[in-house]
């Protein structure tokens, strides 16, 4: 499977038992798979979020995020989607596998859009669209 951002091939990583599929050496995007959710306990969210912003990135890689990305599992165009109450950061997602791309300053925003208390409240009443995401809120 090759990055929808930047072509690099991407590499599986094995964060808390799940895979997830890292632009490590590329742009450093990160790819969800919409199953093999559940598996998580709130302890290990954000050791998992740590590992996951931690992967080595080419800085010279240039990425174009207002770009159209196609899905790269299913080939399909994937939709933009606002992930979290606050409606402020849109990430890609397959509308065939539910699977859901995040660019790296994606990530950083969507982390810290749930640092804030009223987002997080709100997501757990309205789960985000890949609980994936719950890596991101930070446990102050
Ligand atoms: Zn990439
Ligand atoms: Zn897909």
């Amino acid at each position: 499977m090759n990055c929808p951002a930047c072509a690099n091939p991407l590499r599986k990583l094995h964060v808390e038992g799940v895979e997830v599929d890292t632009c490590e050496g590329g742009c450093g995007g990160l790819w969800f798979d919409n199953f093999e959710l559940a598996r998580f306990d709130e302890p290990h969210e954000l050791a998992a979020a740590e590992a996951l912003l931690m992967v080595p990135v080419d800085m010279s890689v240039e990425v174009d995020y207002q770009a159209k990305r196609q899905c790269p599992k299913c080939a399909v165009p994937m939709m933009r989607h606002f992930c979290t109450a606050l409606r402020r950061t849109q990430v890609d997602a397959c509308p065939q596998c539910g699977g859901n791309w995040l660019d790296v300053g994606e990530l950083t925003q969507v982390r810290s859009e749930f640092r804030e208390k009223a987002v997080r409240a709100a997501a757990k009443e309205q789960p985000v669209i890949n609980k994936h995401l719950r890596w991101f809120v930070a446990t102050d």
